[in-house]
């Protein structure tokens, strides 16, 4: 990696900041006044996370386009983190809410749009090898992930999880785990208040790592794999040919489920990478973007696993109310018509061909500014998402890639996106297309970006 002169780093951040408090000060002033009322400023504490010195403030968003409270229209590459993968208010998804809203919104009863989802959901990740095709919706895909857990440890009769190391599920507790410098089992970075030692209810192992992976299921501790079948949350970290078929093998070896969490990752696809990559999972996970924005996650079965649960959880209904696995506003009849529509009339294929299309010209814009200026970085690409880091190769597992970031870097180089017209998400370096996205879109970015590495590179050679 291009050493980053740390001194010249903070001054741009200084000017940048400037500048986004010259830009905006209805969102300085709404900021203030949240404030407050509101814990931190913002509605959920991961929001303070946005660079400069408050988060702007959303006036209104359509498609690929935000205005934040001053009327200044950004280009969002950000897309909710992937919540608005679809684009913001796509025309079928609100007409399919505003239609249902006023037909009743939830009454914990299913609706028709509920199994058509479903029914979609099994055309999209049940193809191929793949035989998940048995679903439940929740509000999110961290109660998505939570619940596969609890049912995997309930029928297999285990205790244990594996995850890979620097991986992100939501704030699910037995996935806030990581490697230790000794290789033991610890609380990641920044966990909060865990409830129990993880090393109680975990085993993680490297992406990318076979053997680890053997390792932690001959222990014979294990009920589930749980994995995204690429790392999208420590920047993105693709496998390697023939490891997730391995993992595969293992599980299935080992009697351990194979979760793939989709979450991000349907970015590679209709059928995220499942689909995409032949992959053969017994559950998968995805959420976020599927409702168009309205909350609503799903966890898909393959049928031997739903009938073991119909026998063993379901069949006594006294106590599945109170089992761990639930959520009174799941399966509600809003999300499901977003989802419906969402997914039968927005997230199409066509739609994701034009999404990939435009990550790979974002990419090639990126890539091709970073070599110009000599920055020794690179791109990583995943369908409709692709990101930016700061090391020169991409890394092979959750730890090289967290040793390559540098937050200060990635904040200067958000807020300067930011005063030049360009969300990105507050996580990680990564832009996202939806159906609306335009090459002018993307083209933006690549000129802020360039501008961004002529100051940073002029401070290098002054
Ligand atoms: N799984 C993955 C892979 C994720 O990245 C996230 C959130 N970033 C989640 C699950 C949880 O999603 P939510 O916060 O919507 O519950």
């Amino acid at each position: 990696m291009t050493a980053v002169d740390r001194a010249r780093l903070a001054e741009l951040t200084a000017r940048e900041a400037a500048a986004l408090v010259a830009l905006h000060p209805r969102c300085a002033a709404l900021a203030d006044e949240a404030r407050a009322h509101l814990a931190y400023g913002v509605p959920m504490s991961w929001m303070a996370k946005w660079p400069g010195p408050f988060p702007i403030s959303m006036a209104s968003a359509a498609g690929a386009h935000l205005t934040c409270a001053d009327g200044i229209e950004l280009v969002d590459l950000c897309l909710g983190d992937t919540g608005a993968m679809c684009g913001h208010s796509p025309a079928p998804t609100v007409a399919a809410i505003t239609e249902q809203a006023s037909r009743g919104i939830t009454a914990m009863l299913p609706t028709p749009d509920a199994a058509a989802v479903a029914a979609e959901l099994t055309a999209r990740f049940g193809a191929g090898p793949s035989r998940v095709a048995r679903w439940q919706l929740t509000l999110t895909a961290t109660d998505a992930n939570r619940h596969v857990l609890r049912l995997a440890r309930h029928l297999t009769g285990r205790p244990k999880v594996v995850v890979m190391d620097h991986c992100y599920h939501g704030t699910v507790d037995e996935a806030y785990a990581t490697l230790g410098p000794d290789g033991a089992v610890v609380e990641r970075r920044g966990s909060i208040g865990a409830p129990v030692d993880p090393a109680l209810t975990t085993l993680v192992v490297p992406f990318n790592d076979v053997a680890a992976m053997a390792a932690a299921l001959a222990t014979g501790e294990v009920a589930a794999v749980l994995t995204e079948p690429a790392l999208t949350n420590v920047g993105i970290v693709l496998p390697e040919p023939g490891y997730l078929d391995a993992v595969r093998a293992l599980t299935r070896a080992a009697g351990a489920w194979f979760v793939i969490d989709e979450t991000h990752t349907l970015c590679a696809g209709p059928g995220g990478c499942t689909a995409a990559w032949g992959l053969d999972p017994d559950v998968v996970v995805v959420g976020k973007t599927i409702g168009g924005g309205v909350p609503i996650a799903a966890f898909g079965l393959i049928p031997e696993l739903a009938a073991q649960v119909e026998r063993t959880i379901t069949a006594d209904g006294e106590d599945i109310d109170v089992g761990g696995v639930g959520g009174t506003l799941a399966g509600n009849a809003l999300s499901s018509a977003a989802a419906r529509a969402t997914l039968t009339q927005v997230l199409t294929p066509a739609a994701f061909t034009s999404m990939t299309t435009l990550a790979d010209r974002w990419a090639d814009g990126v890539q091709g500014v970073i070599d110009a200026y000599q920055l020794g970085w690179h791109v990583v690409r995943l369908g409709a998402r692709a990101e930016y880091a700061f090391g020169a190769e991409p890394p092979r597992d959750g730890a090289q890639s967290a040793a390559e970031d540098d937050f200060p870097l990635q904040q200067y180089l958000h807020l300067q996106a930011l005063t030049h017209g360009v969300l990105l998400t507050p996580f990680h370096n990564m832009a996202l297309m939806c159906p609306a996205t335009t090459a002018a879109d993307v083209d933006r970015h690549t000129t802020a970006f360039a501008a961004a590495a002529a100051d940073l590179t002029a401070g290098a050679d002054a």
